[in-house]
């Protein structure tokens, strides 16, 4: 980690370059699954994955992390469980209706979404907070179909954690297949895995490029964000405390090579503190943290630190300051807030309640993260009376007609 003077420039993402080959690739694994179906599925899955793709039962795996697992460890997956679910259940949407005009009533119904695919990236780390993050938010809404797919693992069976997630979940079986052929598959469809109408969860650059590509395809399913490096940016004042501060701006450097972690402070002795920090506990930390190498620090003001955060849009932002609640109003584009000291970005990771799946890459300014909403869509629902409906005939015959739709006109004018 180092002090940048360039404050502007410290904010600059790191630029990863387009490749045209790499696209291509994986339009070339997409196009093959979609016209090749199953069989061209086990082709590219075998070729890539060295794993043929597998329907696995999540039960033997679940009942062996219960049996394995400290009591402790099991009691705080299911507290994950508990609180992402009533999170999801407080936040899920109402149905609401409004009488426009005397009669004349438009409702918004909120329905889920029929059929979803779920990804759940296998990598190093078992990420099954990732199934919790997602599924979760996917049956509150009411999805009535959900396939989860998860790359496949060398000895053919599932993460135990995974496993144990997805049966909390109510979810009983997990497909083996990774990267743009799962994609393509849930698109498209590929033997018993039916076309899906969404596709969420994060991935590698394989994933997200697919998902990009299938929901750009004419009649592809919808996804939830464009998925990126993971992202933190802390604000500090001269209350926080440098070894706090260090450490959550490791965990969110320890995701991958690619995270990028930035650290505002409100003046320099602090910035200098929390690299100290950052060096000692870099030195007995048993993990990798891959990306802290390239993180950056700034010197700023609150409100210069709160104008930048704005302009950065971090997937997380955390006010390690004296008055979290008066700068919270004033962010603008972010993907989760944690507000104070006491706030690790960790919680929301785990347990706090709300998705992990955010948006990064600065599109915080238009995007939120996964919530129920993205598992749902709603249907406005049209009601008159007669006396409604022959009172907004002749104006809608009107508007018809200013635009030359003639048609429209005579069929409003049949309700006069
Ligand atoms: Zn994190």
């Amino acid at each position: 980690m180092r002090i940048v003077d360039n404050i502007p420039g410290a904010l600059d993402r790191r630029t990863r370059a387009e490749d045209p080959a790499f696209r291509e690739a994986v339009a070339a694994i997409v196009a093959r699954v979609r016209a090749g179906g199953w069989g061209a599925l086990v082709a590219e899955s075998e070729r890539i994955d060295h794993a043929p793709p597998r329907l696995v039962e999540v039960a033997p795996f679940a009942a062996q992390a219960r049996a394995s697992y400290p009591a402790a460890t099991l009691a705080a997956v299911e507290l994950a469980h508990c609180n992402v679910t009533s999170f999801h259940t407080g936040t899920r949407p109402r149905d609401a209706a409004v009488e426009t005009m005397p009669g004349l009533t438009v409702a918004k119904e909120w329905r889920a979404i029929d059929r979803v695919g779920l990804y759940v990236p296998g990598s190093n780390a078992p990420l099954f907070s990732t199934l919790l993050m997602l599924a979760i938010p996917a049956l509150v809404a009411g999805v009535s179909e959900i396939i989860v797919v998860t790359p496949p693992r060398p000895d053919g069976g599932l993460d135990p954690a995974i496993a144990l997630a997805a049966e909390l979940c109510g979810i009983p079986a997990i497909w083996t297949v990774g990267g743009a052929q799962a994609i393509a598959a849930l698109a498209f469809g590929a033997g018993e895995i039916a076309p899906v109408a969404k596709i969420a969860g994060p991935g590698n650059k394989w994933v997200a490029a697919a998902k990009a590509l299938v929901a750009a395809t004419p009649g592809g399913p919808a996804i939830d964000l464009p998925a990126g490096p993971s992202e933190l940016l802390v604000i500090a004042d001269a209350s926080a405390d440098p070894a706090t501060v260090a450490a959550d701006l490791l965990s969110q450097a320890e995701h991958d090579p690619d995270a990028e972690v930035v650290l505002i402070a409100t003046d320099a002795a602090l910035a200098e503190a929390v690299l100290r920090e950052v060096d000692r506990q870099l030195a007995d930390i048993p993990a990798a943290v891959p990306a802290m190498a390239a993180a950056k620090a700034v010197v700023a003001t609150l409100d210069a630190a709160v104008a930048l955060a704005n302009a950065w849009a971090s997937e997380h932002l955390s006010l390690a300051v004296a008055d979290p609640d008066a700068l919270v109003p004033r962010i603008r584009n972010a993907g989760a807030i944690f507000v104070g000291h006491g706030v690790a970005e960790s919680f929301g990771d785990y347990l706090a309640g709300s998705s992990h799946v955010l948006p990064t890459g600065g599109a915080a300014r238009a995007y939120g993260g996964v919530t129920v909403l993205s598992f749902m869509k709603e249907v406005s629902v049209l009601r008159a009376t007669s006396a409604a409906s022959r009172a907004v005939a002749g104006p809608a015959a009107a508007l018809a007609r200013l635009e030359g739709l003639e048609a429209h006109a005579r069929a409003a004018e049949m309700r006069a």
